[in-house]
């Protein structure tokens, strides 16, 4: 089996309190967190993991809890020029799940074969009062998920043939999904948001990365050990045992090799393994 390598690409980002996802804590700090998207490589196969907001779904400038924020298929297309790629160049596109600024650039990829979990689809078509007052999902994704020409919907845990390893980890959404990747350096997680933050695996962290390659202090959170749940966990029992299954995928339980949904330091990092 090729190892992979990993890229990760930036969608834009959204502004908003820390506190959205360790509430109580550092309420006075403020931070730019990326859209993200991964691209996989093995030398034969052009992966995409997920792809970003639609444009559509920032009005006036926000998009999601009303925070200020920029994203939208350009910001996706101009991710992967970046790396010499164009979308007819990607073979498959994995989601994550299917949250507005997870699958908002859908359609950029039509006919490419696209996987998701089953349950995820089905939490996209029956959302909890909860997510629909949040427009956790686009009202869009429906529509364009109806137009996928090529979907694989993903009933649990799959590995593929090559080599990449889909776990189901409920939690976030009913149907959330985690990506294993085997490198050179081991095995890297990409976890979508189970979890958004490093420091929501690792709630003793005491500094965390900006977009601009600052580091800035942080309050470790000793109380919530082992995990820090936030306010966008739908079932905080299936999303304990989701975490700890995560936790044991990864080539060491450190940082690292976890690649999480929103953490400034994945995309001021740039590639892994
Ligand atoms: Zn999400």
């Amino acid at each position: 089996m090729k190892p992979w390598k990993i890229t990760s690409l930036y969608y834009g980002e959204i502004t908003g309190a820390k506190s959205f996802i360790t509430p109580g804590i550092d309420s006075d700090v403020t931070i730019a967190s990326p859209y993200i998207g991964f691209l996989l490589q093995n030398g034969e196969e052009n992966i995409l993991v997920d792809n970003g907001i639609h444009e559509s779904n920032i009005v006036d400038g926000k998009a999601w809890g009303g925070l200020p924020a920029k994203g939208g298929n350009r910001y996706v297309l101009d991710a992967l020029a970046k790396e010499g790629l164009k979308p007819s160049d990607i073979h498959k596109v994995l989601y994550t799940h299917l949250h507005n600024d997870h699958a908002g650039g859908a359609l950029l990829f039509k006919d490419t074969p696209s996987y998701f979990q089953l349950d995820e689809y089905k939490n996209l078509q029956n959302q909890l009062p909860s997510q629909k007052i949040r427009s956790d999902y686009d009202p869009r994704t429906p529509g364009d998920v109806a137009q996928l020409s090529d979907v694989y919907l993903i009933d649990g845990d799959f590995f593929m043939p090559n080599g990449l390893e889909l776990y189901k980890t409920p939690g976030h959404t009913l149907g959330s999904m985690v990506i294993v990747v085997p490198t050179e350096k081991g095995r890297y997680v990409i976890t979508g948001d189970m979890p958004h933050y490093s420091y929501s695996l690792f709630p003793l962290l005491d500094e965390m990365q900006l977009l601009d390659g600052s580091r800035t202090a942080i309050t470790p959170m000793p109380q919530y050990l082992p995990f820090m749940f936030n306010t966008v966990i739908y079932d905080h029992w299936a999303a304990f045992a989701s975490f700890n299954r995560i936790k044991a995928l990864a080539e060491k339980f450190e940082p690292e090799y976890f690649l999480t949904g929103h953490d400034p330091w994945v995309i001021v990092r740039h590639t892994f393994g």
